[in-house]
């Protein structure tokens, strides 16, 4: 478990990224680490990517339905004018962010916030993410949260998607995706590899 570093002295900001597949606990774990913030009287902000619009509008929303209230935005630049007078800033979905975010949550840090970013780290296809990849390197702090893979057992670390729609941002949950560990992942790719081939051929006959 994440445990928030000691400070002696004067306070200053960081950037803490948790990462993870589909159904890992990402959001939880950001929503975790903001009401422990809130009840020690800091004060938190909430932001997400426009594009997130799976539930309710105003809440970063996790799965269990352990919500807190949080401000959809369109540019990681807003953030820089929303954060006034603020000690904590959570941003949830952040692979959907532009590719300013790190720019932006850094000028956040340097002002003294504390920042703390949760986000898919790979797509449907296994690339990296968005800006997650830049995120994570420049994050003081990284927790990588993993699900459990329903074939195997194993430790999942890929978002497996169900469905043949070939973009990269398709929103869904679990009528979409599946969490798999690595050698499922590549499984399952291959037999899709090999329907899809046999659909051509008899198409092709
Ligand atoms: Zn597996």
């Amino acid at each position: 478990m994440f445990l928030e570093p000691h400070f002696k002295g004067q306070r200053s900001g960081w950037i803490e990224v948790i990462c993870g597949s589909m159904f890992s606990g990402k959001t939880e774990e950001l929503i975790r680490r903001l009401k422990r913030a809130k009840i020690a009287n800091q004060k938190v902000e909430i932001f997400k990517p426009k594009v997130d619009k799976r539930y309710d509008d105003a809440n970063v929303v996790s799965h269990d339905a352990n919500s807190i209230l949080s401000t959809p935005i369109e540019h990681s630049s807003k953030l820089l004018l929303l954060t006034e007078g603020v000690n904590v800033v959570g941003i949830d979905e952040a692979q959907f962010f532009d590719m300013d975010l790190p720019e932006n949550v850094q000028k956040l840090a340097l002002r003294g916030l504390r920042i703390i970013i949760a986000g898919l780290d790979m797509d449907f296809k296994g690339r990296p993410f968005g800006p997650m990849p830049n995120l994570l390197a420049i994050a003081e702090y990284i927790t990588k949260v993993h699900a459990i893979c329903p074939h195997c057992g194993n430790l999942a670390t890929h978002s497996y998607r169900l469905t043949d729609e070939g973009d990269t941002v398709v929103l869904g949950e679990k009528d979409r995706y599946e969490p798999r560990c690595r050698t499922c992942y590549h499984m399952g790719n291959i037999l899709d590899l090999r329907v899809n081939n046999e659909k051509g051929e008899k198409k092709n006959k």
